[in-house]
């Protein structure tokens, strides 16, 4: 890395904070709230219009967190950089950590990316991100009830020319406290909600299996349509209907406990073996 990069990457924050109350039992995560590329990377050779499409960010998404947190008075985490560059929901030694080519686009700045540059953007961007949710759940744990981690993503209509019928997808591993009564509730609200769809929540790595399941919090991966939220406007109403949602399944923080659900992806022990933060810390 050029002095140049060392100094921009200074600069650059790579995580968004935004404050709220840490009694109230719910954390708000969006792992892919921007399309950022830091100079250095030179826009990862793509074009503007590559880097404003799904492949480099979850489209609304960033505006539905930020429109729940304020809802909620609750804390909330947003990454600063595009997944391109590095994608925080993947443990750090899942090979599309930094992705070669991403739906059928070859990503030219990623093509010759070696370990030392996948080490330096984990340290850059990934270590950040997840250290600071580490951070914030410890702080709520510590004054406060145990809070629910959401993490807010979106996904595209279509998929290989396949129409997507869901509006909102909840994702989850083994844990049911949470996902299981938001599907029931969304379906009831009058939503068209996948369980486990568009894909499945079981991903080993993920934040929400590093942050979430393995320290035995509730947690649920929610995925919206992408036309559903395609405008500020739009992710704004969007919002205010899954907080309708949200509000009484998250009424009473205090009845949210810390339970261990083993992840479908393996065993606890065997999962805290490869642990990602240990991984980096002792690089
Ligand atoms: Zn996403």
């Amino acid at each position: 890395m050029t002095q140049d990069a060392q100094i921009s990457l200074a600069r650059e924050p790579s995580v968004e904070r935004i404050e709220g109350r840490h009694d109230s039992g719910l954390l708000f995560l969006c792992d892919h709230a921007s399309n950022h590329v830091p100079a250095h990377y030179a826009g990862l050779g793509l074009t503007e219009e590559d880097l404003s499409r799904h492949i480099a960010y979850d489209i609304g998404a960033a505006m539905v967190t930020r429109t729940l947190a304020r809802i909620f008075s609750a804390p909330a985490l947003l990454t600063c950089v595009s997944r391109l560059v590095i994608d925080v929901n993947r443990g750090s030694d899942d090979p599309t950590l930094v992705m070669r080519l991403s739906d059928g686009r070859i990503i030219p700045g990623n093509a010759r990316v070696d370990a030392a540059e996948i080490e330096c953007r984990l340290r850059a961007y990934w270590q950040p991100y997840r250290l600071a949710i580490r951070t914030e759940t410890d702080v709520m744990l510590a004054q406060g009830p145990v809070p629910i981690l959401v993490a807010i993503h979106s996904f595209t209509p279509c998929w290989k020319n396949v129409p997507r019928p869901w509006e909102v997808g909840v994702l989850w591993d083994n844990d049911p406290r949470f996902a299981k009564p938001l599907i029931e509730k969304l379906a009831e609200a009058g939503f068209c909600v996948g369980d486990n769809e568009p894909y499945d929540g079981a991903l080993r790595g993920d934040t929400l299996n590093m942050e979430a399941t393995r320290r035995g919090l509730p947690g649920v991966l929610v995925e919206i349509r992408q036309d559903c939220i395609a405008t500020p406007e739009m992710a704004a109403a969007f919002a205010e209907r899954l907080a309708g949602v949200l509000r009484p399944l998250t009424a009473n923080p205090a009845q949210h406990t810390i339970d261990f659900f083993p992840s479908r992806t393996g065993s606890l022990g065997d999962a805290l073996e490869h642990d990602g933060m240990i991984h980096i810390d002792h690089v």
